[in-house]
């Protein structure tokens, strides 16, 4: 689950992290409001959407007055922000986060994140700031330093003192910035998430240290230990399709292709998926219908599969085991036959009662193909797509 930067910024100050004074406005009187409250000369306009970029997008406006701040966040509130992140369409700004204008000397990154090959977690710091981490680990990876977390012992002041140093904070800010990094692990810790980024860390003309910028990303296994987390949650940020597909508890992820994928287990989903690349198609989603697959689940997943006018055809690919396939057989049948199914649908199954299952199939008077082994589903699959 992702955040918006100012939530994050509220986070982080629970954990003495410093950030700039602001307050989200969800109009421009508001947005005008925030800033006489705020006081001073200069003040930021900052479109929350849940991607980044936003400042090369447009979506990030230095005001010098107030009425500049109420002709960006008119401009801004509303707009159709398109960043590296959003995808061409796009995402809405239905809110802004407004706040000080900072002195900014320098910019650094910094980022907490889980590292799957040493299975630890790692800080990651950079005197390269501000821009696109992707492009500074292409060209120049040496400019990224790391430390590794002990679990036992937790990220020590040496380790955060080397980054600090190693980035190049100058020696009377070292203390603040160990501060900032330790703060900001400590952070990441006890809320379960999966990525904490600040993309620029800055140093001040007066030495100050401070975040200006907050992403997270947060384990959802866990968010049932952080309800304060869970109200953060803005539903106007995310796919429609994944939501309504996590009411049934299916497991959805939207992708670009035209083939859509039914399968039990993310494994099997996944292996699903690299199948269909394989023999040169693109899957239309991720969708794990779990060990409960009942008719109502299949059904349910049908229906969203098919809401995407992208989908051209479906691939269901299920393993019996506990789930007998005279079971999925019975539902996958229901389902076309409930939603009308006007796509090719190639099915594979396998394991407990799969006779039973192909037997189903064959008698239910629809038009699906039955494959045997997985490549041959998926070619079956990729070739009633072809030309669509
Ligand atoms: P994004 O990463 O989505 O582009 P950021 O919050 O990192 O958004 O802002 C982009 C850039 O805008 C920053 O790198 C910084 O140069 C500038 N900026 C952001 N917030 C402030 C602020 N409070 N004061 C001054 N400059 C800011
Ligand atoms: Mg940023």
């Amino acid at each position: 689950m992702k955040i918006h930067e100012y939530q994050g910024k509220e986070l982080l100050r629970k954990f003495n992290v410093v950030t700039p004074r602001g307050k989200p406005a969800l109009s421009v009187d508001e947005a005008v409001k925030v800033a006489e409250e705020l006081g001073g000369k200069v003040w930021v306009v900052k479109a929350q959407i849940h991607a980044g970029g936003r400042g090369k997008g447009g979506g990030v406006k230095v005001a010098k007055s107030l009425e500049e701040v109420r002709k960006y966040a008119s401009d801004i509130l509303g707009m159709q922000l398109i960043t590296h992140q959003t995808g061409p369409e796009g995402q809405k700004v239905n809110r802004l986060l407004i706040e000080e204008g900072a002195d900014i000397q320098k910019e650094y990154y910094l980022a907490v994140l889980t590292d799957r090959a040493t299975q630890k977690v790692v800080v990651m710091a950079s005197s390269e700031g501000g821009m696109d981490i992707e492009e500074v680990a292409h060209s120049h990876p040496e400019k990224i330093l790391k430390e590794f977390v002990d679990p036992l012992i937790g990220l020590t002041e040496k380790q955060a003192g080397n980054l600090a140093f190693g980035i190049g904070v100058p020696a009377a800010s070292v203390t603040r910035a160990t501060e900032l990094i330790r703060g900001l692990y400590t952070c990441y810790m006890e809320t379960d998430a999966s990525l904490a980024e600040i993309n620029p860390m800055i140093l001040e003309g007066n030495g100050n240290i401070k975040a200006l910028d907050a992403k997270f990303n947060f384990d959802s296994n866990a968010l049932f230990r952080h309800p304060e987390i869970v109200a953060y949650r803005d539903l106007d940020e995310e796919d429609p399709d994944e939501i309504e597909a996590s009411k049934f508890d299916l497991a959805y992820i939207s992708l670009d292709g035209n083939i859509g994928c039914l399968v039990n287990g993310a494994g099997l989903a996944m292996a699903t998926m690299d199948t269909i690349k394989l023999f040169g198609a693109e899957p239309a989603n991720f969708l794990d219908v779990g060990g409960g697959a009942t008719t109502e689940k299949v059904t349910e997943a049908f229906k969203i599969m098919l809401k995407n006018p992208k989908v051209k055809g479906i691939l269901v690919n299920i393993f019996g085991g506990i789930m007998k396939c005279d079971t999925i057989a019975t539902g996958v049948v229901a389902a076309a036959k409930e939603v009308h199914l006007s796509v090719p649908l190639v099915v594979r199954m396998k394991g407990t009662n799969e006779d039973l299952g192909k037997e189903i199939l064959k008698n239910s008077g629809l038009p699906i193909i039955s494959a045997d082994t997985m490549a041959e589903a998926a070619q079956q699959a990729v070739a009633a797509v072809a030309g669509k």
